[in-house]
């Protein structure tokens, strides 16, 4: 990568983030676009958080992406959303506009996308059973309800999380069925019912299944079970024990590749390589 006295900057905004896959993924992009743009980590802590995204205006950034856990202190720090984050509270994405910082969410949308890449889905005749109510799991419920799921249940160990996301999706798109259980209460035949389940919580990374919550064996080939958290080299536990009851099955892989190129498209209005960054991710 050439650094020039005209290099435009994008940052991610997060703590931890030199985990994240999406400097490598994003740098890949604009190379292979030919873009001047450079796109770096940025570690900032929470009290820094509005002098951090001063800084992007005062320097010009292009914009940014924001990760944990600044995902909802953003949204009430810019002075305009856009799309889903005005309806979830949460961006992980800001254009900067003539100096104006402007919020937007292309996680929900990148789900999606990666779920259209696996799996035929009719969303008016299908439900979705979701594990999780941290910020995730919201984008996940919000773009479920856009893209007119019949029906969505909300499972999450705190109750008062999921109460708290089924009263936004009522407010939003009233037609849709919703229900909240905590996860013990999960029976045969809500697993039966839903063709589409989806862990976005924050557990099953590696090691052991860790989800005694979730009922493996009522998973069958006509699910099709996603796991949005994401490892670089193989699948979580909870995928592995999925596709050995047949279901289809998506990693978080997918939804980090498509709300990146969401993102620059928000950016530069271009359509990136999607190949190019998948092979970088993945690689
Ligand atoms: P978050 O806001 O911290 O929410 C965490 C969720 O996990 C909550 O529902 C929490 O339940 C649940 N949880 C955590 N530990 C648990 C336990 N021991 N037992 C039961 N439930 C537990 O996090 P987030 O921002 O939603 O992110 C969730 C995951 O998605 C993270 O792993 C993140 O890396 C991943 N993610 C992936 C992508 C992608 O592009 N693939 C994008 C965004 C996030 P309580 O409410 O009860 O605490």
């Amino acid at each position: 990568m050439k650094i020039s006295g005209t290099t435009k900057l994008i940052g991610i905004l997060g703590r931890p983030v030199a985990h994240s896959l999406s400097p490598k993924m994003q740098n890949a992009a604009f190379e292979a676009m030919g873009l001047d743009i450079c796109y770096v980590p940025l570690e900032v802590a929470p009290e820094d958080l509005e002098n951090a995204l001063r800084g992007l205006s005062a320097m010009n950034f292009l914009g940014a992406n924001v990760t944990i856990p600044h995902k909802v202190p953003t949204a009430k720090m810019l002075s305009r959303l856009e799309g889903a984050a005005l309806i979830t509270g949460a961006v992980n994405t800001i254009v900067n506009q003539n100096s104006s910082l402007v919020g937007h969410n292309t996680d929900g949308a990148g789900f999606i996308r990666s779920l259209n890449e696996v799996a035929d889905i009719d969303f008016q005749t299908s439900a979705a059973l979701l594990f999780g109510a941290g910020g995730a799991a919201r984008s996940l419920a919000v773009a479920l309800a856009e893209s007119g799921i019949a029906r969505l249940a909300l499972v999450n160990r705190t109750l008062e999380k999921a109460l708290a996301i089924e009263r936004l999706l009522k407010q939003h798109f009233p037609e849709l069925t919703t229900s909240v259980q905590p996860p013990g209460e999960v029976n045969e035949e809500l697993y039966a019912s839903s063709k589409i389940v989806i862990n976005a919580t924050s557990i099953g990374l590696e090691g052991d299944l860790k989800m005694p919550f979730v009922a493996v064996d009522r998973l069958t080939k006509d699910h099709v079970v996603c796991d949005i958290v994401y490892t670089q080299s193989q699948e979580t536990p909870f995928l592995s024990a999925a596709r050995g009851k047949g279901a289809t099955t998506l990693g978080g892989l997918g939804m980090l590749l498509h709300q990146g190129a969401a993102a620059i498209q928000l950016w530069t209005g271009i359509e990136p390589p999607m190949e190019v960054m998948r092979g970088a991710i993945e690689s």
